[in-house]
């Protein structure tokens, strides 16, 4: 049987209406998908939102509103924006959905059955704006390199994922299938952040008024990029993975 063809963009951070930016990048993937339909292939185009970010929370309650308040009024801003504009997507994903929960939530406790995932204390610049932590030599002039802000030390004990142990792994299968990442350029890429190391990272976050919980650790959500890059598999295959 001929394999689908599965495109997504990245989900939108619906902090901030629609923009430009994000039209860009709908219509290229919409593009693409009608192409490989008129081809005769199977499609399915993927977009949403990520919704769990401490920047939606912070919004929302400048509106007055709940988290989930907001994200309904912002969400129907994206669609009706795609609407007009014509994108014909077969799903739209929320991460606040209850089946997106429910996959993560059974990864999560997947996860935490294995060797990979362990307590550890983080400590670093966290950007609030990127919602990620940087190393002191990645900050220009002790500012987020994107946001030019000053960060805060920020310093707490969560899970962690041993993603250092993949990295051997993933540059073996890289090597052994040039086909994975395409164009060349991208797998340079790729291989480059590869070769300068790869570092465990965390994988929860302390706070519960915004996210999905972590299993067995009440106090603790998962942490808001792992669990939107979730979406691309809880999105096409729900039903086989939760
Ligand atoms: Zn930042």
């Amino acid at each position: 049987m001929e394999k689908g063809f599965y495109i997504t963009t990245a989900i939108a951070y619906i902090n901030s209406p629609p923009h430009i930016g994000f039209a860009y990048e709908v219509i290229g993937a919409d593009i693409m998908a009608r192409f490989q339909k008129m081809r005769g292939k199977n499609v399915f185009f993927l977009t949403g939102s990520d919704e769990h970010s401490f920047n939606v929370y912070k919004k929302a309650q400048e509106a007055g509103l709940t988290p989930h308040e907001y994200c309904d009024k912002m969400v129907e801003r994206y669609k009706r924006t795609w609407e007009l504009l014509g994108i014909n997507y077969d799903r739209f994903i929320r991460t606040s959905s209850e089946e997106h929960k429910k996959v993560v939530y059974k990864l999560m406790d997947k996860l935490l059955q294995t060797n990979f995932v362990y307590r550890g204390k983080y400590s670093g610049w966290y950007c609030i704006s990127c919602e990620g932590f940087y190393r002191e030599k990645e900050l220009k002039n002790g500012l987020c390199p994107i946001h030019s802000k000053k960060p805060e030390w920020v310093e707490e004990e969560n899970y962690f994922f041993a993603l250092s142990r993949f990295e051997d792994f993933l540059k073996k299968h890289i090597k052994d299938h040039p086909e994975f990442i395409q164009p060349e350029e991208r797998k340079n890429e790729v291989l480059g952040i590869l070769n300068s190391g790869l570092q465990d990272i965390s994988i929860s976050r302390r706070g519960k008024n915004w996210g999905i919980p972590f299993p067995g650790k009440a106090e603790e959500i998962v942490y808001v990029w792992v669990d939107a890059l979730i979406n691309y598999i809880s999105a096409p295959d729900w039903e086989r993975v939760s």
